[in-house]
Parts: C-alpha cells; sequence; structure tokens
C-alpha cells in the first residue's frame, strides 16, 4: 500500500457526502476546533441526509489529493474548485484556531 500522512490513523472515521461517495470531488475540508472533526464534502447543497461517515483511509483511496491535508491545523479549512486545483487554506471563520499553526499556512 502506498504510504500516506493520514497512515497512523488510517481508520479515523470522518464526515463526507453521499455525493462524494459517488466520484464526485471533494472541494472542502474542514478541521473543527470544537471536536477535532474532520469534515471532506464536495461543493453541491447538503442536508443532513447526505451526511456519510467514512474512515480516512477509505476517502484516501478515492481521492489521493487529500494526503495534502493531513496536517491541516483543527480551526482551519481547506477549499479548491475541484481536484486538479491546489488547495487554499485559511481559517473556519467563528471557530478557534491554535496561533501557533498559523505561520504553517
Ligand atoms: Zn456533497
Amino acid at each position: 500500500m502506498a504510504h500516506f500522512p493520514f497512515s497512523e490513523r488510517p481508520h479515523l472515521l470522518v464526515l463526507t457526502c453521499t455525493h462524494v461517495l459517488e466520484g464526485a470531488d471533494v472541494t472542502l475540508c474542514c478541521h473543527h476546533f470544537s471536536d477535532n472533526a474532520w469534515e471532506f464534502v464536495c461543493g453541491e447543497a447538503h442536508t443532513e441526509e447526505d451526511a456519510i461517515v467514512l474512515s480516512i483511509g477509505e476517502l484516501c483511496e478515492m481521492d489521493p489529493t487529500l494526503h495534502l491535508l493531513s496536517d491541516l491545523p483543527v480551526g482551519a479549512c481547506a477549499v479548491r474548485k475541484n481536484r486538479a486545483y491546489a488547495w487554499q487554506t485559511g481559517r473556519i471563520a467563528g471557530e478557534d484556531f491554535y496561533p501557533a499553526a498559523e505561520s504553517r499556512m
């Protein structure tokens, strides 16, 4: 199996959406401060019914470019237009953020 930076916790459960499972590109990743939860969703509008939980290992197998987000600090998010574009990182509005992480962004 190929190396990937999430490899120390491939069974980590993350939130994603049914669209991603059906092949849509992940365009938004949030690493929430409050519960340390990871969220990987596409650009569609979402309802609660679209939310599913997958292991980060499974998700990285579907989209290897998600490996690039493994050091995203809590309180940060990353967006991109689609899989062909680079991730742009920023802070999640209204959430706490570790200031020490700011220098890496
Ligand atoms: Zn979606």
